[in-house]
């Protein structure tokens, strides 16, 4: 082929990157902005920021960051970084196992936008499939606890344990504020709960059940079954005597054990709860992992976080949606209990496939298998006078008075590690990857060599009649996972495809923009996801020896630098596993640096009406009373209202909450002098980073004047919301905070005393996502990061200019301009037409999007956020859906379509409602499901017609529909 010669390139340098990895995370490109800003009459994007943000909070200064760096570099850099990191084999235990996570799921489920992209399941008809897979996680937690009813999933076993304690609280008559904690639970636990229980005024106790129980007159108590140490306690004399003195009794237990063990609940526990981790979820360090919460029924609406339960919809079928939902954050916002609202949906899900695919005997060989290795190490090691415990399911403890140190490092040596219980006991946990040779390794390593056991002899008598650590009393013996569901998709063609019909039913990012508002649903770009499955990332426990994850120290010390860098802040902690976490655990500092000058009686929490519900909910668990402050006409902050409130309480002001730009979308001009009221009287600023988009790179919450701030790096920094968490929620704050950030008994975080106490079970939370934001600031560096910034507010400002023809914007700033999200009021419409909020919500649905964020913070309205990730196109086919919508909207007004029988109020639309021979209604099949070309060249088919709420909530089931309901199928 002949050379062309007709396009010359000047220089190297012109030839842009093609792996520049800014151009491939921001939506529009450079003709795209131009008639975007064309439309918006400004010159530049830099005249929208002098438009738009207060010139009191603009920073002058780009960055102090490196510039971009591309896809490739980066993870060429991370990988160094993990290289430094050792895989051990981990006999840790304490509630972390290595696990098989099946390739299946692995591939098809975690590392796949179709379901790690998709938002909390709060528009049903478009989420059936995460639905299902969670409330099959339920029915497997149901079923193996023994309990009448199980939530969805928590953050982690620890702060699982501290929300059964305030339940426990709650839902008994008794008087007494003493809370009773076996010495026998996970020290991580035990750290956790002593947290939480400080603000309520709870006194723990942590002590011996069998012996010190009946010494205490107590509310409630936490066992953990099997024990930290391994033994299977008789819980059920336990749970006997503290139902004697009337007191309610969580048991925090192992799932795999229970496939063997007489479940909690038919023991009589209340509250059942633990890690469904080693369910096919890595360790990653920490995590993140789905815990699990099962209750009694008559605790049904106390149970904390998301329940999903069976409903039906508008054509009597039956469809599944969150249960009860309307409840904690929301109603009770000051009342509530519990703050949880982003948990861990991903990785539930991914419990629950492995629960599917192993089915109860699958499950039954995994559990009975680890158990006679550990029968096998047990027996081998007694033969030759270790002493272990004489009860276990997988985890021994070893008492070696002489040579635990010397045993421990020789299992250092030989590439493994052990727990390390006092100066002479050691912990051996096994697991589902454990070999028979990993067994006979142990035997040399605990024995030294020649100790002339054979790991075939000790099974063949185990299997002649010698004892394991099981006895038959405590053998289970009613049935699990009878259900259809597990005992269908076994082969890896059914489980494919059973996981790809779920995944079909979903929308996700993978099929187009999720505008939710305060969500901040942008690209999860496919090289930041990468390494999180890698091995030195993933397969490490969260309590290995420091000098096994220096790699892991220095990605998240460079993490660190990089969000005090954005922040404006001077130290951060990434120990907090959500928002909600990140706020408790910024409130828990404020008061504690409080009570460290004398100030400690302050208790006053001021909060704006427009509020997240999770802001009152965490205040009221630090034991803060909460003031609500008035908002003025144009949604802003009541200044003078704030003020005086402020000056009031001036002798108890603990702090402010507030969210910057505002939940309202707008950058308030006031915000500096806000900061500065409550300073003058006594107080601290906790400023919610969850609208951090619209502040990277042009502004910083420390130089604003906040004291701390959460970060949601499942918004701004591009974690994935995996259908309803995992998600970060780190805090950053000023120096003067940051000796009272959360540390860790078992594994301290640097430079922190111990005794401050954990919110996480982990020192550093689920610090496999890490990675994922590491790698976000990396490729985007300081341009690319205050340029997402700009485009996000660009978009959203063409949105709300687009719209605003068409539906009021609610409040707009200073230029009459919207922060990184808007707020259109659906209210003046309802009341002309009868058209809900809801009813476009829906009938967004069939022009293939997910709705914007409805009625929060004002009922009534729609908030769109369409964030940086998003082209013009994809803006303008959302803008031409809306526009459409008015137009019928405006037929259902004029009365050519009536009220109770229009497109609108009919929405979404399924395949079978075209289906049907007499189609009989005033408006055609076509306009029902292909209003627009858009919808008709990728349509997306909801499943389901609209979902009564309502009648689920009436008639509560969270476990899997019977077996009936599939044969009448
Ligand atoms: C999302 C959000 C939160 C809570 O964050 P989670 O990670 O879901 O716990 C708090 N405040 C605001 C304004 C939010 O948008």
């Amino acid at each position: 082929m002949a050379t062309d010669n007709s396009t010359p390139v000047s220089a190297l340098s012109e030839l842009q990157q093609t792996t520049d990895f800014t151009r491939r995370h921001i939506g529009p490109d450079a003709d795209q902005t131009a008639a975007m800003l064309a439309d918006l009459g400004v010159g530049s994007i830099e005249e929208l920021m002098t438009q738009t943000v207060p010139d009191s909070i603009r920073l002058d200064d780009a960055l102090a960051m490196e510039d971009s760096v591309s896809e490739a570099d980066a993870l060429a850099l991370l990988r160094s970084l993990a290289d430094q990191n050792t895989v051990n084999r981990s006999y840790i235990g304490m509630g972390y196992h290595n696990t098989q996570v099946p390739n299946v799921i692995l591939r098809n489920v975690f590392e796949n936008p179709g379901w790690y992209t998709a938002y909390t399941p709060y528009q049903p008809e478009i989420s059936q499939g995460r639905l299902e897979a969670l409330l099959n996680y339920q029915q497997v937690v149901m079923d193996l606890t023994g309990m009448d009813l199980a939530n969805a999933s928590l953050l982690d076993e620890a702060t699982a344990a501290a929300e059964a304690m305030t339940l426990c609280k709650r839902s008994n008559r008794k008087k007494t504020d003493v809370y009773f904690v076996a010495d026998d639970v996970h020290p991580q636990t035990i750290d956790v709960i002593k947290t939480r229980a400080a603000y309520f005024g709870f006194e723990i106790v942590v002590g011996n059940p069998v012996t010190d129980l009946e010494n205490h007159d107590v509310f409630g108590v936490q066992l953990q079954y099997p024990s930290t140490y391994g033994d299977i306690t008789d819980i059920k004399t336990l749970i006997d005597n503290a139902k004697a003195q009337k007191a309610m009794v969580s048991v925090a237990a192992d799932p795999l054990a229970l496939v063997l063990l007489k479940s909690p609940g038919e023991l009589g526990a209340d509250v059942v709860l633990g890690s469904s981790q080693r369910f096919g979820v890595p360790m990653g360090f920490g995590g993140p992992h789905a815990a699990f919460f099962a209750a009694s029924e008559k605790l049904k609406r106390s149970v904390p976080g998301r329940i999903i339960g069976v409903s039906i919809d508008a054509n009597g079928n039956q469809a599944l949606r969150m249960a009860m939902q309307t409840r904690e954050q929301h109603i009770r916002r000051e009342k509530a209990t519990s703050n949880i609202c982003t948990a861990q949906a991903l990785l539930a899900n991914m419990a629950s496939f492995f629960c599917v695919y192993h089915g109860p005997d699958g499950l039954k060989t995994i559990a009975e298998r680890v158990h006679r290795l550990t029968a096998i190490l047990a027996n081998g090691l007694k033969a030759k006078g270790v002493a272990v415990n004489d009860t276990y399911f997988d985890t021994l403890t070893l008492t070696l008075p002489e040579t635990a140190a010397e045993v421990y490092q020789r299992a250092l040596d030989a590439g493994c590690n052990l727990r390390q219980i006092g100066a002479d006991k050691l912990g051996i946990a096994l697991d589902e990857t454990t070999t028979p040779a990993d067994v006979a390794d142990l035997f040399d390593v605990v024995l030294g060599t020649g100790h002339g056991l054979n790991v075939a002899d000790l099974d063949a008598e185990i299997v002649a009649g010698a004892a394991t650590g099981i006895t038959a009393e405590m053998r289970r013996n009613d049935a699990i996972l009878t259900h259809p569901t597990f005992n269908s998709y076994h082969s890896e063609t059914d489980m494919l495809r059973y996981m790809k019909k779920l995944e079909n039913k979903d929308y996700s990012l993978v099929h187009g923009m999720i505008p939710l508002g305060s969500c901040t649903m942008k690209l999860n770009a496919t090289a930041e996801m990468i390494p999180v499955t890698w091995p030195e990332f993933s397969n490490i426990h969260p309590f290995a020896p420091a000098d096994q994850v220096t790699g892991y120290h220095k990605m998240l010390s460079s993490l660190e630098e990089q969000l005090v860098e954005i922040t404006g802040y001077d130290a951060v902690s990434l120990q907090p596993n959500s928002g909600a976490s990140g706020e408790y655990a910024g409130l828990l500092a404020i008061r504690k640096y409080q009570a460290s000058i004398g100030e400690g009686d302050r208790n006053i929490c001021l909060i704006p009406s427009s509020a997240h519900g999770t802001n009152p909910a965490s205040a009221a668990m630090a034991d803060l009373k909460i003031i609500v402050t008035r908002c003025d006409e144009k949604g802003n902050v009541d200044v003078a209202d704030l003020r005086a409130k402020a000056e009031q309480h001036k002798d108890d002001l603990s702090c402010l909450m507030i969210t910057y730009p505002s939940t309202h979308g707008v950058y308030e001009e006031d915000i500096v002098e806000i900061c500065e009221i409550i300073h003058k009287n006594g107080g601290q600023v906790y400023m919610d980073g969850a609208n951090m988009n619209a502040q990277v790179g042009i502004s910083k919450p420390g130089v604003i004047g906040s004291d701390v701030s959460h970060l949601n790096l499942h918004k701004t920094f591009a974690i994935p919301h995996g259908g309803g968490g995992p998600g970060m929620g780190p805090i950053g704050v000023k120096s003067h905070l940051a000796p009272f950030l959360a540390s860790h008994k078992v594994s301290p975080v640097a430079g922190l005393n111990p005794e401050n106490g954990a919110v996480a079970a982990t020192p550093y939370g689920s610090a496999s996502i890490l990675p994922i934001t590491w790698m976000y600031n990396k490729m985007l560096g300081k341009s690319g990061l205050k340029r997402s910034t700009q485009v996000a507010i660009l978009n959203a400002n063409y949105m709300a200019e687009k719209l605003s023809v068409h539906y009021p914007v609610l409040y707009r700033g200073r230029n009459n301009k919207v922060a990184h999200e808007c707020i259109i009021d659906i209210r003046p419409l309802k009341e002309a037409s009868g058209v809900t909020e809801e009813d476009i919500s829906k009938r967004l649905m069939d022009y293939g999007f997910h709705a914007p964020t409805m009625s929060f913070p004002v009922p009534g309205t729609l908030m769109i956020e369409p964030t940086e990730s998003e082209s013009k196109v994809e803006l303008d086919r959302f803008i031409d859906a809306m526009i459409q919508i008015k137009a019928e909207i405006e037929k259902v007004q004029s009365g050519e379509w009536p009220a109770d029988n229009n497109p609108l109020c009919r929405a979404p639309h399924t395949q079978a409602d075209i289906m049907v021979d007499d189609w009989s209604r005033p408006y055609t099949r076509e306009e029902a499901v292909f209003p627009s070309r858009s919808a008709r060249e990728n349509k997306f088919w909801p499943t389901n017609n609209r979902i009564d709420n309502v009648y689920g909530d009436r008639n509560f089931i969270c476990s899997c529909p019977s077996i009936e309901t599939y044969m009448e199928d």
